[in-house]
């Protein structure tokens, strides 16, 4: 690549927005992997690529984001993570699609408005029972961490002041030496449409720090799993038989304890696979549409005496705090498994000298913005008017010729298509920029012929995988970036995810390009939808919900084994 002593190519750092309440392990990764910490004082509005927040972003912000950008949240997901908001979902879905599909949920009443139906239904089940009690628990839908909630196997116990949910109590909880736990599965949706889910392979599962008890419903530490709720139990520290210190264990550690108990651990592992599409699902179609986002989820899942998963509700914003070193292992993996997922690359700009005023280290964007035709790009300082040449096209690679007007004079650069993707924008506005702020002229044209046809294989991108492509696909005769194609075969578990792990390049995914699919894994990260053919094809021009429970159904009718003959357990 030719440079002149007024510049040279270099990588642009990728740079990550935080707010206040991010928290210390995303920061702390990101900087690890070499990203630099968007200052608003001195860079662009638009100068970052990853904003990471715990709570939601406006609408505006989903809106304004730049195709170079990514926000690690999706709109409209309180469909999923309130507790009330879920029930409904899952309640419709049951009543659509079968009670029976949807079994991994437990019965729940949103109150105020389901006091009846509930009241109904704790007297059926008196009846049913007889002298036994029956237990529930009663959560508020907006709050988390175990705050407010509150267990009662008698009806003159309910109380409550706000909006609620009573849900039943699983009272066969799986124990370890007595110790209740549940599992906190992390799950990656990179996009609602189309709809693509990632299972991480690793997660937490966390320990109450009291032996379980059904006379004293009041213990929190003996019935809550959170660890919010145990770090501060009298028992946290103690080396507690069969569990250790502390309240966590791995997910890798617990099935490798069913394994040694002659559980069969990937038969669980399948059922928590549907459980997480199931639920996905259940909200897929209501959330608005918006691109370049993608969401990581916390689900809470309790594994009862017979092995079967039950739903306990769905976290935004997992809790991301490193509290001993369970979670240290975990979480900094996880984070950097979700920067590799999210395909981040940076961009090979012409980095000029520092101008009078210019921060160094900054790069400037450069926008695009019109119609097809006529476009004008701009960065802070500069703008110019662009126009596609007619007829003017070259056969070998497809390319353009591009006229540029600046002030009244123009100026011709070579891009690779009248169509460029993203890529080949953001590689054609870095010379637009050397162009505009005056750089000779010969030699820019010349290095840009050059960097256009190398490009993408020798150039990186600060593109997010799953970006629009502003006009059209990439074009056929571009060189090839759909090289590695994903097969799908079934829903797979994958115990070892060491497979994974040696392969790391990650095939681009772009929303535009119909054709493409989804990378199988990143990390720990596993697609598990689409899971095979009929629903990637599902998934096309929007969600065709039936045609994708059908294809679950079918794989969930393989496993559904009566109660009584229940072989997750090993004979
Ligand atoms: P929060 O958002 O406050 O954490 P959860 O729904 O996750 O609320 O409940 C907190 C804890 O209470 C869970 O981690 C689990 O240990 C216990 N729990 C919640 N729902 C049930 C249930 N239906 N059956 C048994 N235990 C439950």
């Amino acid at each position: 690549m030719m440079t002149d002593e007024n510049s040279e190519i270099m990588l642009k750092p990728l740079v990550f927005r935080v707010d206040e309440n991010t928290p210390e392990v995303v920061k702390n990764v990101l900087l690890e992997r070499g990203w630099n910490k968007y200052n608003e004082d001195v860079q662009d509005v638009a100068d970052w690529n990853l904003y990471w927040r715990t709570s939601a972003f406006r609408m505006i912000d989903h809106s304004n984001v730049k195709p170079w950008q990514r926000l690690n949240h999706h709109p409209g997901t309180t469909r999923l993570t309130r507790k009330d908001y879920l029930a409904r979902h899952l309640k419709y879905m049951k009543g659509v699609y079968g009670a029976s599909l949807y079994a991994f949920s437990p019965i729940t009443f949103i109150m105020p408005n389901d006091y009846i139906k509930f009241v109904a239904e704790y007297s059926r089940e008196k009846e049913v029972l007889g002298t036994k009690p029956s237990y529930w628990i009663c959560k508020p839908a907006e709050l988390s961490r175990g705050r407010g909630i509150m267990i009662f196997s008698d009806l003159k116990d309910l109380i409550f002041d706000c909006a609620t949910v009573v849900q039943k109590y699983i009272s066969n909880p799986f124990l370890i030496a007595r110790y209740k736990c549940d599992l906190r599965i992390y799950v990656c949706v990179a996009g609602f449409r189309p709809l693509t889910i990632y299972l991480y392979q690793e997660g937490l599962v966390r320990f109450a720090t009291e032996k379980f008890d059904l006379s004293n419903l009041k213990n929190n530490c003996a019935h809550l799993t959170n660890s919010s709720v145990n770090k501060t139990g009298a028992s946290y520290k103690e080396n507690k038989e069969g569990v250790g210190r502390g309240c966590k264990w791995t997910l890798s550690k617990f099935l490798a304890y069913l394994r040694n108990q002659d559980v069969d651990d990937l038969l669980l592992w399948q059922k928590i696979n549907h459980l997480v599409i199931l639920t996905i699902l259940s909200i897929a179609p209501s959330v608005p549409s918006a691109s370049n986002c993608f969401d990581l989820f916390g689900f809470d899942v309790l594994i009862d005496d017979k092995f079967k998963p039950w739903l306990l509700e769905v976290n935004f914003s997992p809790g991301l705090s490193l509290d001993c070193s369970t979670d240290v292992s975990v979480k900094r993996k996880l984070i950097h498994d979700i920067i590799e997922l999210m395909h981040f690359k940076q961009t090979c700009l012409r980095k000029t000298k520092k101008e009078p005023g210019e921060a160094s280290g900054h790069w400037p964007h450069v926008s695009w913005t019109g119609s097809d035709k006529d476009r004008v790009c701009e960065t802070s300082k500069h703008w110019c008017k662009i126009s596609w040449a007619e007829g003017k096209q070259d056969h070998e690679t497809a390319g353009q010729w591009i006229n540029i007007s600046q002030f009244g004079q123009k100026s011709i650069i070579y891009a690779p298509s009248r169509h460029p993707s993203h890529n080949q924008e953001s590689c054609i506005s870095s010379n637009i920029f050397s162009l505009l702020q005056g750089k000779a002229y010969n030699n820019d044209l010349i290095a840009l012929q050059k960097n256009v046809k190398v490009f993408p294989k020798e150039m990186s991108t600060a593109k997010p995988k799953e970006m629009k492509v502003s006009r059209g696909s990439v074009p056929s005769a571009f060189p090839k970036i759909r090289n590695k194609q994903t097969t799908f075969k079934s829903l797979r578990y994958s115990p070892s995810s060491e497979s994974h792990k040696k392969k790391k390049n990650i095939t681009p995914y772009f929303l535009s390009d119909k054709g493409m699919r989804p990378c199988s894994h990143a990390g720990d990260f596993v697609l598990i939808f689409p899971f095979n053919e009929a629903t990637l094809a599902a998934t096309k021009n929007g969600l065709d919900l039936k045609k994708v429970i059908h294809e679950l159904q079918r794989f969930v009718n393989r496993q559904t084994i009566p109660e009584a003959e229940d072989k997750t357990k090993k004979t």
